[in-house]
Order: C-alpha cells, then sequence, then structure tokens
C-alpha cells in the first residue's frame, strides 16, 4: 500500500507549520514593530509634554531659565535613554544632553511636521545618521512661543525589544510544534494503522481469500468497520458455498432424470424394449419430465422467494376454505392409495392475514409430502385452531416419519432424508424449504413433530386480520 495518505497528512502539517511560521516572522513581526514604536512614541511624548510645561514654567520675562530646565531635561534623557534637546524658535540646539551638537541649527525645523501622530520617526532632518523616534513639545509663555523640547530616542531600541518578544514565540511555537508531532502518532495508531489493516483485508477479499480476518478490536469506528468487512466476508463464504452446492445440487438433480430419459428414449429407438413395452417406459419418460418440471418450479419458487426479499401481498381471508379447497385439489392423488382426509376446524370461518397464494402453496408443499409418505388406505388429519392471538394449522399423517436427526435438516435446500428416497423418486428436497421461507417471511413459525413408524405433524401460526391493511416487505 502507497503511503499517500501519510505523506499527505505530514505534508498539510509541515505546511500548517512553515504558513504559522511566515506569518508569524512578517505579519506578527510588522504588527509587534509598528505597536513597539508608537508605544515608545506615546511615553516620549508624555514626557516631552511634562518637560515643556516644566520649562514654560521657567521661562520668565522672554527667556529661558537654563540653570533650572536643564537638569531636569537631563535627567529625564538619562531616565529615558534618550537624547533630549532644547531649541529655541529659529530651531537653533541650545541644550543637547548628549552634548555634542550644540548651537547646530535645523534650519528647516517645521512643529506641524509629525502630522496626526505626536511622533515622527526617521533621521530628523538628517540630523542623525540612524533612525530615530523624535517627539517635541513647545515652550511658551505670555503667549508666544519661545522654543522646543525635543526627545529622540533610537528606533533599534524598539526593534531589538520587537525581536526579543519573537524570540520567545518562535521558542513557544516551536515547543508547540514539537508537542503536536504527538498528533502524528495518534494519526498513526487510530487512523493509519487501523487503515492499513482494513485495506490488506478488503484486498484479501477482493482476491478471493474470504477466509482472511481483519484483527482489530472493535473499540471504535475502525473496529467496527473491520468487524463489518469480516461479517461481509464470512456471508460472502457462506453464500459462495450455498451457490455452490445449489449448483451441484440442481446439476445433479436435473442430470439423473435426463440420463433416464435419454436411456429409455434409446432404448426404445433401438428396440431393447419391445413395442408392447413402449406404453410402460412412456409412462416412465413423462414422470421423469414431470419430475424435472416440479424442480424447475420449485428452483424458481425459491428463487423468486429470494430476489424480491419475499413480498408479500397480505389479504384477509378465510383458512378453512383454503384448506378445504387444498384437499379437495388432491382428490385425484388420494384415490390410488386411498387416502382420506379428515378436516377438523375450530370455528365455521377462520379469518387470517396473509399472503394467500404463498400459504396455498404451504399447504400444497405439506399435503403433498404427507400423501407422499404416507402408506395406503390411511388418514391425513387437517385441523385449523385459534390460540394466543394466533391462528394454528396442522397437518398429519400416519406416514413413515422423520428420524430425529433428519427433522432440523429437512428445512434446508435438497435435503431428502435417507428414509424417504425409496419412498419419493420424484421429491426435489426444496418443498419445505419454500414452506419455512414463506412462514418466516409472514414472521410466523413452523414446527414439525414426528415419529418414526408413527407419523409426521407439521404445525404453522398464521396472523389474525388487524384493522389496518398494509403490504409487507421482508
Ligand atoms: P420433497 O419435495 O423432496 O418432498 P421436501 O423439502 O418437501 O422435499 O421434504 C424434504 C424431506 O423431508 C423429504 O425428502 C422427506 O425426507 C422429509 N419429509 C417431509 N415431509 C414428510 C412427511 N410428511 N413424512 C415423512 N418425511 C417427510
Amino acid at each position: 500500500m502507497k503511503r499517500r495518505l501519510y505523506v499527505k497528512f505530514l505534508l498539510g502539517y509541515l505546511i500548517f507549520f512553515i504558513l504559522a511560521f511566515l506569518v508569524i516572522a512578517f505579519f506578527s513581526a510588522g504588527m509587534t514593530e509598528r505597536y513597539l514604536l508608537h508605544d515608545a512614541g506615546e511615553r516620549l511624548y508624555t514626557e516631552v509634554s511634562l518637560l515643556a510645561d516644566a520649562c514654560s514654567a521657567f521661562y520668565g520675562s522672554g527667556n529661558l531659565d537654563l540653570s533650572n530646565a536643564v537638569p531636569r531635561i537631563e535627567t529625564v534623557a538619562d531616565c529615558m535613554d534618550a537624547t533630549a534637546w532644547l531649541m529655541n524658535r529659529q530651531g537653533e540646539i541650545i541644550y543637547d544632553s548628549d552634548q555634542t551638537d550644540t548651537r547646530k541649527q535645523i534650519s528647516d525645523f517645521n512643529p506641524a511636521d509629525s502630522g496626526q501622530e505626536p511622533y515622527t520617526t526617521g533621521t530628523f532632518y538628517d540630523h542623525f545618521d540612524r533612525e530615530m523616534i523624535s517627539v517635541y513639545a513647545s515652550i511658551s509663555g505670555s503667549y508666544r512661543v519661545s522654543g522646543y523640547v525635543v526627545l529622540h530616542q533610537p528606533v533599534s531600541e524598539a526593534i531589538a525589544s520587537r525581536d526579543r518578544i519573537l524570540n520567545v514565540v518562535y521558542v513557544t511555537g516551536l515547543i508547540i510544534f514539537a508537542l503536536s508531532l504527538i498528533l502524528l502518532f495518534v494519526f498513526h495508531w487510530i487512523v493509519y494503522r487501523p487503515l492499513r489493516k482494513i485495506t490488506v483485508a478488503a484486498n484479501r477479499f477482493a482476491e478471493g481469500d474470504l477466509d482472511y480476518r481483519c484483527a482489530l478490536r472493535p473499540e471504535d469506528e475502525m473496529g467496527y468497520l473491520a468487524d463489518t468487512l469480516n461479517y461481509m466476508a464470512s456471508e460472502l463464504s457462506k453464500m459462495e458455498e450455498y451457490q455452490r452446492k445449489f449448483i451441484s445440487n440442481v446439476s445433479h438433480d436435473f442430470r439423473s432424470p435426463l440420463t433416464s430419459i435419454k436411456g429409455y428414449l434409446e432404448a426404445i429407438m433401438d428396440g431393447t424394449i419391445p413395442p408392447p413395452m413402449h406404453e410402460k417406459y412412456m409412462k416412465l419418460v413423462i414422470s421423469e419430465t414431470e419430475r424435472l418440471t416440479k424442480l424447475t418450479q420449485n428452483t424458481l419458487a425459491l428463487q423468486s422467494l429470494e430476489s424480491r426479499g419475499t413480498y408479500l401481498e397480505l389479504s384477509d381471508f378465510d383458512i378453512n376454505q383454503v384448506v378445504k379447497n387444498t384437499a379437495a385439489a388432491f382428490e385425484g392423488a388420494c384415490i390410488p392409495k386411498k387416502i382420506t382426509f379428515d378436516l377438523t376446524f375450530s370455528a365455521r370461518t377462520l379469518m387470517v392475514r396473509a399472503d394467500l397464494s404463498k400459504i396455498q402453496q404451504v399447504l400444497y408443499n405439506l399435503i403433498d409430502n404427507a400423501i407422499k409418505f404416507s402408506p395406503n388406505d390411511s388418514i391425513i388429519w387437517l385441523e385449523t385452531s385459534e390460540r394466543f392471538e394466533k391462528v394454528f394449522v396442522s397437518v398429519r399423517d400416519n406416514g413413515i416419519g422423520i428420524p430425529k436427526d433428519s427433522q432440523k435438516r429437512i428445512w434446508e435446500r435438497f435435503y431428502k432424508s435417507d428414509l424417504s428416497r425409496g419412498k419419493d423418486k420424484k421429491g426435489t428436497g426444496l418443498g419445505l424449504a419454500i414452506v419455512k421461507e414463506v412462514i418466516q417471511a409472514h414472521s410466523q413459525t413452523i414446527d414439525v413433530i414426528s415419529t418414526v413408524g408413527v407419523g409426521s405433524e407439521f404445525i404453522f401460526s398464521l396472523q389474525k386480520p388487524k384493522d389496518e391493511g398494509r403490504k409487507v416487505s421482508s
């Protein structure tokens, strides 16, 4: 199996982290820098405003008292790690805390240059050779501006702070990245490994190895899926076995009558069977063709019961009448064996809710068996009764009976008990399988009570009519 899913997951994971890194490196870095510059600018502006106010107080009779103003400005510059200036109105630096450029003129200084912001960034009229945050406030008295207090701080400090913050973010990100590798292991154990096992199992099933089992504990959906696959394989395997048996049984059951028909006809044609005996053997041929017809009908009946999911056309009808009619249909078959029917009904009419034609088929198969396996001059008892909100129909005979170990198997397709083989050469072994299928489709039960040499009784239940009429499919 190609490790595509694994690689995709890993790739997605890496792409996510690279994108996260890029977002931090560019977007967050820019935002942090802007925030830090703004913060530094605000702080400097607060200080410069206080200094300007103080200087304005030391401004008397048109002259600034430098002896009072300078120590204060110096202190603030030291505390803030900044460069502080005192400028006169013309932009001449009359005091510089770095004491380097005094008397230097900022000729094109314009107090309105900072615009909306309380600070500016840059080289401050090309005075510095590196980027600075600069703030200034005017010293005024008697309604005139006499000069400016200016504070400068290198932008590199804000950038250094930004880098320190980003370093913390990077380290945290790396730790989260390392921790999130746990997710990868969880994915491997919970998704990838079971999925591989399931894929291997599915491939084995596809190759026809239906005995293979996917070994996953059914703790989660994957385990449940594996279980479902295993169940599917076992059902397919059963189905395969059933198909194999079905085909071998059908071909066997078709082959034997065909072989006899061919044998008889050839013998008639080549004169092995003399003309006076022709009638006898033609009757045998007809009997064999009847057996083939029955086999075909039964196979088709079962096939349709299976493929259509036993679609029932439910209706309310009198089961007593159906029993009477079905028994009457067997009159011709009973005469040669001198078999009579004994009908016992608990009430004149007994209504049931079922699929009429299918129940007729059930009765037909049961009575047909009872006649087949009953001795001459015997009675077949047909009985209907009502118990526990249900109707019970019984078909009882005095026939050969069914051995205990065969009683469970008689419902299987193509099963014929050894005891019955001699009595019934035309049997297909499908009659009771059809009966069972129909009764189960009605969600009812059928039982057999039988003793070898005494007789057999088949009893099935039916549902009594309900108020609402509906069609059921199962
Ligand atoms: P078939 O169509 O060959 O009769 P069934 O499925 O109806 O097949 O019956 C299966 C087997 O069950 C029969 O071959 C027979 O051995 C046994 N059986 C069914 N009904 C009776 C019965 N009334 N008495 C004795 N054996 C029976």
